[in-house]
């Protein structure tokens, strides 16, 4: 698997926010968010590659019981099952963080941290628009996010949102899939600055009030900024 970046840091989003974590960033995605924050691991991977042996013993040289899996786009990695089977087999908590555009039932996880991209990530401009059309056509995958909930132990629905238009398609996704509460789907500023998400805290906190959807704060902007590896 090609990774980008393994490191031991606190989990800043999502259900287990403030978890001490390894995190293994797969290089490569098959998505090309106009917005992305790690372009390293998706427009321009970058990384060495790694066997799942090399991949455990580097984590394993952290204290961490939870690894995060993340990407870029961990699941179109052929490893990734062998990579969990492998972390499962030491007793560690697994979370896959995907945009849930691929499932593969043989996955070993623990939460399902499912990211769906809404239509405010596709890239009509950026690099001339040459990956919009891909971008447009792959980024919603409903029997994948209905595979991952009927499946996992754990997930959670992550929406990255920027003004309140994203909510309406958020609630369109939402009434095609089953089995979900509103505890699980967490609605997260698009930002990468504290003064940004912090413009965005209140209209989405209202939002939260009104539908019981939680609110995700980016802890790790909060603690370390806008930086890599951390
Ligand atoms: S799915 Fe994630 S890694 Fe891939 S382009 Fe979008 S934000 Fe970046």
């Amino acid at each position: 698997m090609k990774v980008s970046e393994l490191f031991y840091s606190i989990q800043g989003e999502g259900k287990l926010v403030g978890v001490p974590s390894v995190f293994v960033r797969a290089s490569g995605c098959n998505l090309r968010c106009t917005w992305c924050d790690t372009p390293y691991a998706s427009w321009d991977p970058e990384g060495d590659d790694l066997s799942v042996d090399e991949i455990v013993r580097r984590v394993a040289q952290h204290e961490a019981k939870h690894v995060v899996v993340t990407g870029g786009e961990p699941m179109i990695m052929p490893d990734v099952v062998a990579l969990c089977d492998a972390l499962k087999a030491r007793g560690h908590h697994i979370t896959i963080e995907t945009a849930a555009t691929v499932y593969k039932p043989e996955i070993k996880l623990d939460l399902a941290s499912l990211s769906p991209k809404l239509s405010n990530s596709t890239p009509w401009e950026r690099e001339g628009g040459r990956f919009a059309e891909s971008h447009e056509r792959q980024r919603i995958n409903v029997p994948v996010i209905q595979q991952f909930i009927e499946a996992s132990p754990d997930f959670q629905l992550k929406f990255v949102v920027s003004d309140e238009r994203d909510l309406s398609e958020i609630e369109q996704l939402l009434a095609k899939v089953t089995n979900w509460s509103p505890a699980d789907v967490l609605l997260m500023p698009e930002g990468t600055d504290a003064a940004t998400l912090s413009s965005r805290a209140g209209w989405i906190s209202d939002v939260c009030k009104r539908t019981g959807f939680r609110y995700c704060p980016r802890l790790h902007v909060e603690l370390y900024g806008n930086t890599r590896g951390t």
